[in-house]
């Protein structure tokens, strides 16, 4: 893997922290000894949250180790660190994967400004998707605004292999630099939140228990939040620790497997026994959720404002309320909607929320009080340990019916007939509101409607949902008639 030149290398990681599949570091490796750099970016960590940050530090935790206590970590500005790193060891090249967010691009461009001035260079290869944000295009050469095309497209174009070539520690460069593993911080204060296992081998062994024993049940069950049938993977894909091609590799092995019929018995969570017909069946569901987060990201790259702003214009005149109490009540989980609060609750309590029910918590928000979609995706960054600007923003744009794919806005959920819906037995509600552990499916649901109202000092709902939802569709039609809307 190294070339027989003795130049330096610098491999400056930020969203790849893995050794494997890692493209920018082979191509750092090719150059000489490489100098493993992450930069402690303040720009970066102060929106992250305690949840996040501890993730971050246990990741670059595992990943010193298995470097051998020679991962360089600084803290400052990476205009001024990485060029100065790459000074130290005369490193002529800095190795990274393409940031295609719209603040790791700006600092990307800095950074290759700086090194420039100083006669280096920063060098790109990969990124943190399969396929690179920019890369799928309709046939007018523009970016997509509607998933299903995308994902067409983007199956089309296909992604690489995983690059071959293990990380060998002999790229390593011997020195250690100031700044080496012992100045990763300790982690926040995490008010309770419990963290999945951070690093590489803990995401690989995440790929391969999801593949073995949930993929089976994958289609039929993701949308059930007590099933916990889907990957959690979404952790690990944020940092890095397992590259999406990997995972999209498994995948395809996994079902192969199956289909030549030396899979064995699969195992299956939440329902009888699958054919390879239905394995696959399932592999392209879970294919088409790993596109999801390609889409989102191609989004953000080709309209960075949406980060921050209403992707469409449709609803730009739309009266929101500032949010107060009520808010205040969902960020806590005590809403009184019992499957908007055991949402709430795992939140707080791990970190990470299933998908429907993020769905359910960001209507809530929008159409039940009425408060700016901004405010609730502000939260769920300062709170999910896989908080992610393009999935997390576009999440809630959806949601609220200014995102990609025109979700209707008078689409609302019903947070009583969600929960009936996707978690029938309750079991889910039980599982994260304690107070309403002794009530019957029947009930759990709706606990105000019993003779004595909530149970265990559980509140009364903070809104009423059919009153809300007629407010939620009289300002839609306000600001509809008073056009905002461009006809997209
Ligand atoms: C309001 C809202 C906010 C969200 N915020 C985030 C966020 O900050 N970070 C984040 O990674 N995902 C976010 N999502 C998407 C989705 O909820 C999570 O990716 C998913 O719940 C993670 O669980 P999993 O790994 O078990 O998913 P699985 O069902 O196992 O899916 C596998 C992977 O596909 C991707 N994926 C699945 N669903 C989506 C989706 N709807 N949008 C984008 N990618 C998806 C994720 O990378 C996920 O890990 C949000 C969705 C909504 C509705």
């Amino acid at each position: 893997m190294r070339s027989s030149t003795s130049r330096r290398a610098v491999w400056w990681l930020r969203r790849d922290l893995r050794l494997d599949d890692n493209p920018a570091l082979l191509a750092a490796a090719d150059e000489g000894p490489v100098l493993a750099l992450f930069v402690l970016d303040d720009a970066l960590r102060s929106p992250s949250g305690p949840v996040r940050l501890a993730f971050l530090y246990r990741c670059l935790r595992d990943l010193d180790e298995r470097l051998s206590g020679r991962l360089c970590v600084r803290a400052g500005r990476p205009d001024e660190v990485v060029p100065a790193v790459a000074r130290e060891v005369g490193a002529d090249v800095v190795h990274i994967a393409a940031d295609h967010g719209p603040y790791g691009r700006d600092r990307d461009d800095r950074v290759a400004r700086a090194l420039a001035a100083d006669g280096r260079e920063l060098r790109r290869t990969g990124s943190a998707y399969a396929v690179a944000p920019g890369r799928v295009t309709s046939s007018e050469g523009t970016s997509y605004r509607v998933f299903t095309p995308f994902y067409r497209a983007w199956k089309e174009h296909g992604w690489r292999a995983p690059a071959a070539g293990a990380a060998d520690p002999d790229w390593l460069d011997p020195r250690s630099l100031p700044g080496s593993g012992a100045a990763i911080p300790a982690d926040p204060d995490l008010e309770g939140t419990r963290l999945p296992a951070a690093g590489e081998a803990a995401a690989r062994e995440r790929l391969r228990a999801f593949l073995r024993d949930s993929l089976a049940g994958y289609a039929r069950h993701r949308d059930e939040p007590a099933a916990e049938v889907t990957s959690r993977l979404s952790p690990y894909l944020k940092w890095g620790c397992v590259h999406p091609r990997t995972v999209l590799h498994e995948l395809h092995q996994a079902v192969t497997a199956t289909s030549d019929g030396r899979g064995g018995s699969r195992g299956e969570s939440g329902g009888g026994s699958e054919s390879p017909g239905d394995l696959s069946g399932a592999a392209e569901k879970f294919r088409s959720e790993v596109a999801w987060r390609e889409f989102y990201a191609d989004v953000l790259a080709a309209h960075p404002s949406s980060a921050r702003s209403d992707f469409s214009d449709t609803l730009a005149t739309m009266a929101h309320e500032p949010p107060g109490d009520a808010f205040e009540a969902w960020k806590r989980g005590r809403t009184g909607y019992p499957v908007v609060d055991a949402g709430m609750r795992q939140l707080l309590a791990e970190g990470w929320v299933h998908n429907r029910i993020r769905m359910i918590e960001a209507s809530f928000v929008c159409k039940d009080l009425h408060v700016h979609w901004t405010h609730g995706a502000r939260w769920y960054l300062e709170r999910l340990v896989d908080g992610d600007l393009a999935s997390n923003n576009h999440g809630w744009q959806w949601t609220a019916g200014t995102g990609t794919d025109a979700a209707p806005y008078f689409r609302v959920f019903n947070p009583v007939s969600q929960g009936r819906r996707f978690d029938p037995e309750g079991e889910y509600i039980r599982r994260w509101v304690p107070e309403l552990r002794g009530l019957p499916a029947g009930e759990v649901h709706e606990p105000w409607k019993r003779p004595g109202g909530p149970p265990d000092g559980y509140p009364l709902p903070v809104v009423d949902h059919a009153a809300e939802r007629r407010e939620a569709l009289d300002r839609y039609e306000q600001a509809r008639k008073s056009g905002g809307h461009r006809g997209d």
